[in-house]
């Protein structure tokens, strides 16, 4: 079929996420991806300087994760996880523990994000249940994003896009972000929530709130919180869901705390962005809360796709190039020079707030209009970086790169190339 038939087929019948359906832009149509490159059926090759939304590490059809992937659909492919279980799950949840911090002691399954963060949450509240203490209320930061299903919307930015939902979220404390000029204030305010004594879970994502604009915060200051709530008995739940496998620098950006979460929701960079999976993780406290022979204390939540043996596998694979030396030190590299990028671009006159952390790096444009997800300036520069054949896709008017661990240092001076150009034009 030609692509012009694809893409009116594609226009017939899929509904896209994120995609208003009047007046856009036809898709481009995907046929291969190789490393960092799409290769589109009439033959350009974009660089996706954006992992993807976030999920690859290791560049697209990485070998490793694709022969594991084929070896594990011709031996298992999938089994009911309830009342059975196999070795990708078991060796990928070790693997994972074995990464995260000396707390976190068992994995739960999902098969995404919002699941992940959502599963974190209902432990959280049955945990109280299950002890009979009466907490009802939830802390979260306003413009926090944790997914889109209903529990993870009403935890989320109360915008334009939770809109139309508003009335069948429940209801949370949000707190400012912190900036720098206000965390004294916000830590005073979460201390009174928390002497309550009525609050279950303490909801972040820890370090940088992405979809927010990459907005990047004090690990002291979270590392207070984190240790106050806890003292109060309020679960802290991170949200490494994007902050994961080495997005931040280190591993997980709980890394740079001292206080530990209680629970941990990762998914995206998981499976190196090949398959779809979540898990959530959690405190031997938690699971004690669990350990009864009241059936009503059991944890009655289970997805058909629970650990996923191929998706297992794939991760198991991920793991295995991620813990390698030769991508510790490139995620290292990737770092310095998105550091350093980044003091070159603030010297810019349209340039505003850049910063970084680990291999995330964004600033904003300066602008008069107003900077939600909806500016105007999103809709120019989305085409202007394709046209050049990069894939950038900002943020309201936050411009980020985010690029999978195989990039070179050439292929991201190219990224920026395009970006100080695109600078001189706006
Ligand atoms: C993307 C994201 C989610 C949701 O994950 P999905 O797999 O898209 O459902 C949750 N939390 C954070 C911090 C995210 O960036």
């Amino acid at each position: 079929m030609k692509q012009e038939d694809w893409i009116s087929k594609d226009t017939e019948v899929v509904w896209h996420p994120f995609t208003q359906l009047h007046g856009k832009a036809a898709p481009l149509m995907v046929t291969k991806a190789e490393g960092l490159y799409l290769h589109t059926d009439d033959g350009r090759k974009i660089m996706d300087a954006i992992s993807s939304w976030w999920v690859n590490l290791h560049g697209h059809g990485h070998p490793h994760i694709a022969q594991a992937v084929a070896h594990q659909a011709r031996e298992l492919e999938h089994v009911i996880f309830a009342g059975f279980t196999h070795a990708p799950a078991i060796d990928l949840a070790e693997k994972v523990l074995s990464l995260l911090p000396g707390n976190q002691s068992k994995v739960f399954y999902s098969d995404n994000g919002s699941t992940a963060v959502e599963v974190g949450l209902k432990m959280a509240f049955q945990y109280h249940y299950n002890q009979n203490t009466d907490r009802k209320k939830v802390i979260a930061f306003h413009g926090a994003y944790h997914g889109d299903t209903f529990g993870s919307m009403s935890i989320g930015d109360r915008g334009p896009f939770s809109a139309p939902f508003a009335p069948f979220l429940f209801d949370v404390e949000f707190l400012d972000f912190p900036d720098g000029n206000n965390d004294e204030a916000i830590l005073q305010h979460f201390q009174k929530l928390c002497d309550t004594e009525e609050v279950a879970a303490f909801v972040f994502e820890p370090l940088v709130l992405g979809s927010a604009g990459m907005k990047i915060y004090a690990a002291a200051t979270l590392d207070r919180m984190i240790a106050y709530a806890q003292g109060k008995g309020t679960l802290c739940i991170a949200d490494e869901v994007f902050t994961g496998f080495g997005r931040t620098g280190k591993n997980f950006a709980c890394d740079y705390l001292e206080h530990q979460p209680d629970i941990f929701a990762l998914s995206k960079g998981l499976t190196g962005g090949t398959m779809a999976l979540g898990l959530t993780t959690c405190t031997e406290k938690i699971i004690d809360a669990y350990r009864s022979s009241d059936i009503m204390k059991t944890f009655f939540h289970g997805h058909s796709f629970t650990a996923n043996p191929i998706a297992c596998a794939a991760s198991i694979a991920s793991y295995e190039l991620f813990i390698r030396e030769e991508c510790q030190a490139a995620i290292q590299r990737i770092a310095r020079q998105q550091a350093s990028f980044c003091q070159t671009v603030q010297q810019h006159p349209k340039v505003r707030m850049a910063r970084c952390l680990g291999t995330i790096m964004a600033f904003d444009i300066a602008t008069e209009e107003d900077t939600s997800y909806v500016n105007e300036v999103r809709h120019k520069l989305y085409p202007y970086f394709l046209e050049r054949n990069i894939l950038l896709r900002p943020l309201g008017n936050t411009i980020y790169v985010l690029p999978p661990y195989i990039i070179t240092e050439e292929e991201l001076q190219q990224v920026y190339t395009v970006i100080l150009e695109m600078l001189k034009e706006v």
